[in-house]
């Protein structure tokens, strides 16, 4: 049935406004019994009177009436286009404030479509963007190229032209810690290497009120800008054992691996927390203790700390008065104090082993195991003692 008014009614002493979807004469007479109100706004018939009347059981009645009749009121209409809502049951329309300058259906169904197209307009010239500025691969430099060897190899594809969403892989991991993982991939945007997928679900796209917009980058898929030629000639480069030994001397190199290992100690600081139902976003203060602590302990040892400081402070939290915020926050003080205490007396920290959740990851296997040539010499051993050369021969043994 078309919704193709035939005729309209004036209910009286209200605004409600009749309309009918039929012209059978009976019909028509039902739905105006039906919608009939009397002076006091009250519906003049009972559903059951009328069946009565037309002898017709009441749950045909109600049928009849909800197809073939709506009512609707000039100051109940959609917020936005101004349409009036129509109502096809006595309880839809006792509840009509309730639809007051609400948003219809069809507006809303019109602004998601709005909105899905704005997306895949910015997904789209995200990705025009960075195609027509692909650096070349001999410009790259040595942090770009290991962090696209560590994505490629744990989110690319077989083929080396498509990179998986963060979020749907769980195998392998990219770097030590989650945070670090969109680090990585955020460089690899600005360098113009990872090229937003067309098959990015829209959901990755978060727009705000003041038009602006923000990708979350773990739920985004990518490209890859290089040729899949390319990225094999960059893991040859990187898995040279000659170029490996050139690759050590450049500044960048040790950065990176200090990075990895202040990560390392970063995803271990928030699990040991987490056992203890405390949380914490280690920001400045937290990554220079670490940064201490690794000038002078291995991750394995700076684990042992981080574990007898978090121990600390989840003891600290039960004390009256003490937040588990401000308990949380204690921990960097406590694992600083901890270092110190070790320092000053000469201690041997015991090594941790790696924990189950955090294995090793792709970035820390190419710089500890490909280029530096240990068996995850990272996590066991001080930086300065790998990169002074000795370490890595006698545990590359
Ligand atoms: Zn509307």
């Amino acid at each position: 049935m078309t919704e193709s008014p035939t005729q309209t009614a004036t209910a009286p002493a209200t605004t409600m406004q009749l309309e009918f979807l039929t012209d059978d004469d009976e019909t028509v007479r039902i739905c105006v019994d039906y919608w009939r109100q009397a002076e006091n706004g009250r519906f003049a018939l009972t559903v059951r009177e009328i069946a009565h009347l037309y002898g017709i059981r009441r749950d045909a009645i109600s049928t009849l009436v909800e197809t073939y009749s709506f009512v609707w009121q000039d100051d109940i209409c959609c917020g936005r286009c101004k349409n009036p809502y129509r109502f096809s049951t006595r309880t839809q329309y006792q509840n009509r404030r309730w639809f007051q300058d609400r948003i219809c259906l069809s507006c809303q169904e019109a602004e998601h479509r709005e909105i899905v197209n704005r997306k895949k307009t910015i997904i789209s010239e995200m990705r025009r963007s960075a195609e027509g500025n692909k650096p070349s691969l001999e410009n790259l430099d040595l942090i770009t190229k290991i962090y696209l060897l560590a994505t490629t190899q744990t989110l690319g594809n077989e083929n080396l032209t498509t990179i998986e969403s963060l979020n749907d892989y769980s195998i392998l991991k990219l770097s030590p810690d989650p945070d670090y993982d969109k680090t990585i991939l955020r460089h690899l945007i600005q360098q113009n290497l990872l090229l937003i997928s067309l098959d990015t679900h829209i959901e990755a796209v978060q727009l705000s009120e003041d038009g602006q917009f923000a990708i979350e980058i773990g739920e985004s898929k990518f490209n890859l800008a290089l040729h899949p030629d390319q990225v094999i000639a960059l893991m040859n480069e990187i898995y040279n054992a000659e170029t490996a030994s050139e690759i050590i001397q450049v500044p960048e190199f040790a950065e990176l691996c200090h990075e990895a290992q202040l990560n390392e100690c970063l995803a271990f600081l928030k699990l040991a927390l987490g056992k203890h139902r405390l949380y914490l976003s280690p920001g400045k203060k937290t990554r220079q203790v670490l940064t201490q602590c690794l000038e002078h302990f291995s991750v394995a040892q700076i684990y042992c700390l981080i574990w007898r400081a978090a121990k600390d402070a989840a003891a600290y939290s039960l004390r009256p008065g003490i937040g588990r915020r401000h308990a949380a926050n204690s921990v960097v003080g406590n694992i600083s104090r901890y270092m110190e205490t070790a320092l000053a007396n000469g201690w041997d920290i015991k090594a941790f082993r790696r924990d189950y959740d955090l294995p090793q990851s792709s970035l820390s296997r190419i710089l500890f195991n490909v280029v530096l040539g240990t068996d995850d010499g990272g996590f066991k051993y001080a930086l300065h003692e790998l990169l002074d050369g000795d370490r890595r021969m006698s545990t590359s043994l």
